[in-house]
């Protein structure tokens, strides 16, 4: 029996052209679907999907990148504490390109301040184990996909007794925003592809609740193109069959319940705050995480309250990323895309990280299919 290739058969370009036929075939109406991660736009927007599918399919790009959603105040804190002179600040490639306010972690680093960019959080640990003159702070950002990974480094430091590692929390959770798109109808949303990282850890059935109330089908597909033109079948067929459920393109990596290990850690180290402020889509109730009471010791927005800048920062005035992440504008809609906005000097987030939409139109040179 053939081994199936994880890559190559979910980018196979019969079976995306068998898929095509049969979503121009099936296809009697006109489906809005709001793809909710930024790793599906980049699918949909590397492989041209958007182009190729029929007009009456409209993707719809959400605000499943966190680096995106998070708002400038919390880069401007990151910024505040990378200038103390005996901090570390550590954290996750794309961030550092982030524009705060007036400056960038990317731009302390070439100051000279110490800033440290880590392929995984648990570098961290080591950093603050070589550093023990050192506070070492790591700015922890992602949705329930990274939750477990901070919490895991938690875990490890707490075991090893390490007193000189903080945490700066910006872990979000999706649901909520999804709910608040689709309750307020500025982008008629018909349909989603739901963010399947998330789901590998939160488990499918997170979703019924979202479906049962606002009768909308959902998929969670894979981030291959095979994968998405999947999804997007799986939308119509609802649709034509008058269901509305919440399906498993993705069964390779997605299950009903998810990684109860990793939600036991989210579990034992966070709790929801009260409210979460996102770009473009304003304070959001418990939709972000925070250290539990008991480690507090460890939480920068505890131990360095003095320094951190307080208040909300809107973001440039010609920078619409708001909007694109409310799934009201593409980043074509934006007056500077391409020309005083791009990878090398954005000017917003979502010029910045690899699953901002204005990164992946600028990459592949999209229109809007
Ligand atoms: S192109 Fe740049 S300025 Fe325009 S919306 Fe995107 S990130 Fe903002």
């Amino acid at each position: 029996m053939r081994k199936i290739d994880l890559i190559e058969d979910f980018r196979s370009s019969s079976r995306i052209r068998a898929l095509l036929r049969l979503i121009y075939k099936e296809l009697d109406r006109e489906i809005n679907i709001m793809e909710v991660c930024g790793g599906h736009t980049h699918t949909i927007v590397k492989y041209g999907l958007n182009q190729v599918v029929p007009k009456g399919i409209r993707f719809i790009h959400g605000p499943g990148c966190p680096v995106c959603v998070m708002p400038k105040e919390r880069i401007d804190q990151a910024i505040a504490l990378s200038e103390k002179e005996d901090v570390i600040l550590v954290t996750l490639g794309d961030m550092i390109k982030v524009p705060g306010s007036n400056s960038s972690l990317a731009k302390k680093r070439a100051e000279g301040k110490d800033v440290r960019v880590v392929y995984s959080p648990i570098d961290s640990v080591r950093i603050a184990r070589d550093n023990p003159g050192k506070k070492v702070v790591y700015f922890a950002i992602g949705f329930e996909t990274t939750a477990p990974m901070t919490a895991s480094v938690i875990e490890i430091a707490l075991k090893e007794g390490i007193r000189n590692l903080f945490f700066h929390i910006n872990h979000i959770l999706i649901l909520p925003a999804m709910n608040v798109i689709i309750d307020r109808k500025e982008s008629n949303i018909d349909a989603f592809i739901a963010p399947s990282h998330v789901s590998v850890i939160t488990g499918a059935s997170m979703y019924n609740n979202i479906v049962e109330k606002y009768r909308t089908p959902l998929v969670v597909a894979g981030f291959e193109p095979v994968d998405v033109l999947e999804g997007v079948l799986m939308v119509i067929k609802q649709f034509k069959d008058k269901r509305r459920e919440v399906e498993i393109q993705y069964r390779r990596a997605i299950s009903w319940d998810g990684n109860r290990k990793a939600q036991y850690l989210i579990e034992r180290f966070f709790k929801t705050r009260d409210s979460f402020r996102w770009r473009g889509l304003g304070n959001i109730p418990v939709s972000g995480l925070q250290l539990r009471k008991e480690y507090e010791f460890m939480d920068v927005e505890v131990v360095f309250s003095e320094i951190l800048p307080k208040g909300n920062v809107e973001d440039h005035q010609l920078c619409i990323c708001g909007d694109i992440l409310r799934g009201v504008a593409k980043p074509t809609d934006c007056p500077v895309f391409g020309r005083g906005c791009s990878p090398i000097n954005p000017l917003g987030a979502c010029m910045v990280s690899s699953e901002g939409a204005c990164a992946v139109y600028y990459k592949y040179g999209a229109v809007d299919g």
